[in-house]
């Protein structure tokens, strides 16, 4: 079997892909109602959140411009807190609605220092949201939410969080971190395929929903809570994605969010082990290194493209490149959702042999 170690798609057990094969059903039934609810109940365990969640059907993307259009108007200052590829598409999609975003940028590899983010909120008072990705999927770091939040939430602040690639597999308590919008996506650490977007909605977060202005159809939250509340959604589904969902939120049940968290831990550290241990060097500052995603640097005379094309095809190992401008400069091994220590040891033991053929001269 191929090893897909990329962060997302990431595979999916064989449990899950069965519960996609089913036959439809009736999107307005019965079985349907029940179904969401317990999806959505279990899911929100996950959360770690009391707070409103929903499932809508788009990829991650389509819920972070859920997340803009739902609590921002036109106008509005948005502290954007970026270090990488999708903090940037995050600013993107606010700007392009309307939003006027204030960039507070960090070195791509670095953690967002949590006193500038301070600074920057006292710099400009009237600012009305803080954007944050709390695993940026593009260098392989993880931020300190917890710290950041206390930030943005003494400041009065809206704190709208990108957890596509961190939900469900790193902590994020999202009531105990008051972290009012967060985002998952359903390709990452949840087991399934690519599809659906998670979303909780704290009280603060409706408040300022009630009173956003951007314009909004096939992602508005009154519609989407209104219909959740008779078991539906308001537009037809990815019905087959909500089956695996209830099969892959049961089967992370069994395992248990604290058992799951530690694994991924775990997984990642071996990872940079092995990493290290093989003469290469981390892309990000190891404090704040992810326990998802694993970024290497091209160091040593390695060739990017060449070790990804030798995995590939001799070892059926694939793993992804860097993005945008870290394109030729980093390789990325993800290892999140259904992933477990043989599975990095496949990655690193097909990395020692293939290295020496894509220019790597070890020291
Ligand atoms: C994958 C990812 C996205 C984009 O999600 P899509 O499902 O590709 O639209 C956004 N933010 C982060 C942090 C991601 O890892």
């Amino acid at each position: 079997m191929e090893q897909l170690r990329i962060p997302g798609p990431t595979p999916i057990p064989d449990d899950v892909r069965q519960a996609m094969a089913r036959q439809m059903i009736n999107h307005r039934g019965p079985e349907f109602a029940e179904t969401i609810n317990r999806v959505t109940r279990n899911l929100k365990m996950f959360f770690q959140t009391k707070n409103d969640a929903l499932i809508l059907t788009g990829s991650g993307t389509g819920g972070l411009e859920a997340a803009a259009v739902n609590v921002m108007s036109p106008g509005d200052k948005v502290l954007s807190v970026s270090y990488g590829v999708f903090g940037e598409r995050f600013a993107m999609i606010a700007r392009t609605f309307g939003a006027e975003i204030i960039p507070l940028q960090f070195e791509w590899g670095t953690a967002p220092d949590p006193d500038e983010v301070k600074k920057a909120i006292r710099l400009n008072d009237d600012i009305k949201t803080v954007l944050v990705t709390h695993n940026e999927t593009s260098t392989g770091v993880t931020c300190d939410l917890e710290s950041i939040s206390k930030v943005v939430k003494e400041a009065g602040k809206l704190l709208v969080v990108d957890a596509i690639s961190s939900l469900g597999s790193i902590d994020l308590p999202v009531d105990e971190w008051q972290c009012d919008i967060v985002i998952s996506g359903s390709q990452k650490g949840w087991m399934i395929p690519p599809g659906l977007s998670m979303i909780s909605i704290s009280e603060e977060a409706w408040k300022a929903h009630n009173v956003a202005t951007m314009p909004r159809i096939y992602w508005d939250f009154t519609r989407a809570k209104s219909y959740l509340e008779k078991g539906q959604t308001p537009w037809t589904p990815a019905v087959s994605l909500i089956f695996a969902l209830d099969v892959s939120l049961q089967m992370m049940l069994d395992e248990g969010l604290e058992n799951i968290i530690a694994r991924h831990s775990r997984v990642a550290e071996q990872a940079r082990k092995g990493i290290k241990s093989l003469g290469l060097s981390l892309f990000a500052d190891e404090r704040y290194a992810s326990n998802t995603v694993t970024a290497v640097k091209a160091t040593n005379g390695l060739n990017i493209k060449k070790i990804l094309q030798i995995l590939r095809e001799e070892y059926k190992v694939v793993l992804s490149g860097g993005q945008q401008k870290l394109d030729g400069h980093i390789f990325r091994i993800g290892h999140l959702g259904w992933v477990n220590e043989s599975d990095i040891e496949i990655v690193i033991n097909s990395l020692k042999e293939a290295l020496p053929k894509a220019g790597f001269k070890a020291l």
